[in-house]
Order: structure tokens, then C-alpha cells, then sequence
């Protein structure tokens, strides 16, 4: 999605946060990419605009735009999370060699018989369905050690 600056800073005056030039530049980068960057990947980015950005700056940055849902967490393997400026229903292919996460839009079956939860006095509010397995180019090289 090309955004633009004043696309931007509407979306962050939604919000009732300050509009300031790095949480232009950090929303600009993820809403842009569709590679589901890690907070580095991120950072490494934007700080070619601002080359005075911390790093702690990002990672805050982006958990904030987490919490108004602005932007999603994907926790593949549940080692760096990663982050996704694609916040429409999609569901992911996650491969487990190269740690590659693409989008996939699948209406997959809504109406999957959950578990009966009475005891454990546990609430599902939604079910995520994610994909594993190993992306083309990993199938073609998982003879060969990274
Ligand atoms: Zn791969
Ligand atoms: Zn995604």
C-alpha cells in the first residue's frame, strides 16, 4: 500500500497520538512492506530518514501501534516477533528453515468444533490458522545446510 504523508498522520491523529516524524517514518515502512519485518528489519530502514532513531524507539513504536491495532505481531516460532502492517483477515505461510512469512488469504472453515472449555473457564475470542512448512526455494535447497 504507497501512502502519504498526510495519509499518515491522519491515521496517527485517529489514534490521539502525537504525530511526530518517526512514528510517520515507522508506519510508513510497515505499511509499505509486505515482508513481515522484524522491529531490526524496521529499524534498519528507517533510520536511513532519521539517522538519529534508536532502536528502543522502534520497538516501542511498533508495540504501541500493536495495541491500537494499527499494525499486527506475528510470533511464527516463537522467537523474534514480527511485525505485519496488513491488518486485514489473512492467514500466513511460515516456513521453518528460512523463517520467510507470507500472506495467504484463505476463508477457511469458521465453524471448527472447539473443545469443550466449561472447566478450564477459559473464553476464545478468535481461532488463528497458520501454515508451516518450507517455501519453494527451501524445498529446492533443504539438502544444503544455511
Ligand atoms: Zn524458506
Ligand atoms: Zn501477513
Amino acid at each position: 500500500m504507497k501512502t502519504t504523508a498526510e495519509d499518515l498522520s491522519l491515521i496517527l491523529k485517529q489514534q490521539n497520538i502525537s504525530v511526530t516524524p518517526q512514528r510517520v517514518q515507522i508506519l510508513k515502512n510497515i505499511m509499505e512492506r509486505h515482508d513481515h519485518p522484524s522491529a531490526d528489519n524496521i529499524f534498519q530502514e528507517v533510520r536511513r530518514a532519521l539517522p538519529m532513531i534508536s532502536f528502543n524507539t522502534v520497538y516501542k513504536t511498533l508495540e504501541t501501534f500493536c495495541q491500537l491495532g494499527l499494525i499486527m505481531k506475528v510470533n511464527p516460532l516463537h522467537e523474534v516477533a514480527r511485525y505485519d502492517g496488513n491488518t486485514t483477515p489473512h492467514t500466513h505461510l511460515i516456513c521453518t528453515r528460512c523463517h520467510q512469512v507470507e500472506d495467504l488469504y484463505w476463508d477457511w472453515p469458521k465453524e471448527i468444533p472447539l473443545p469443550d472449555l466449561r472447566s478450564s473457564g477459559f473464553q476464545v475470542e478468535s481461532v488463528a490458522v497458520q501454515l508451516f512448512g518450507l517455501c519453494r526455494r527451501c524445498q529446492n535447497e533443504a539438502a544444503t545446510p544455511l
